[in-house]
């Protein structure tokens, strides 16, 4: 499978590991959008928010746990942060395989572009 975030998660290509556990594996992003901008995301290949599965639950809310434990680790928690996953092409959603976007380290704009 043709999949940048499983390539990076395989060790195929290189990324700036911040965190890995046996379900969850945390990097930074590329090109950053704020101060602290980390994707992380599910070992486990899923393309979009809509293919979530009822079994998947356990790994989403693992998952928002991770989120919150580097967002105190990068002390960005009590000053605030935003945590999102875009879901099809016109929310900007770029790369095929579920992310979560832990974005901090400055002031963020309501509504989001
Ligand atoms: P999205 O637009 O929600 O699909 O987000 C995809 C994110 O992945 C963007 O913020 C990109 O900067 C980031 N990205 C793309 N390729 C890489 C890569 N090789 N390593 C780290 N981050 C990447
Ligand atoms: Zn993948």
């Amino acid at each position: 499978m043709d999949c940048i975030f499983c390539k990076i998660i395989s060790g195929e290509k290189k990324g700036r590991k911040i965190y890995e556990d046996e379900l969850v594996y945390a990097f930074e992003d590329i090109n950053p959008q704020a101060p602290v901008h980390i994707l992380l995301v599910p070992k486990k290949h899923i393309p979009t928010l809509l293919d979530l599965k009822e079994k998947d639950k356990e790994l989403m809310g693992h998952l928002y746990m991770i989120a919150n434990r580097l967002a105190k680790e990068r002390g960005v928690a009590d000053r605030g942060f935003r945590t999102l996953i875009n879901c099809n092409p016109e929310s900007g959603q770029t790369v095929y395989h579920i992310h979560l976007h832990l974005l901090g380290g400055r002031m963020m704009h309501w509504p989001p572009g």
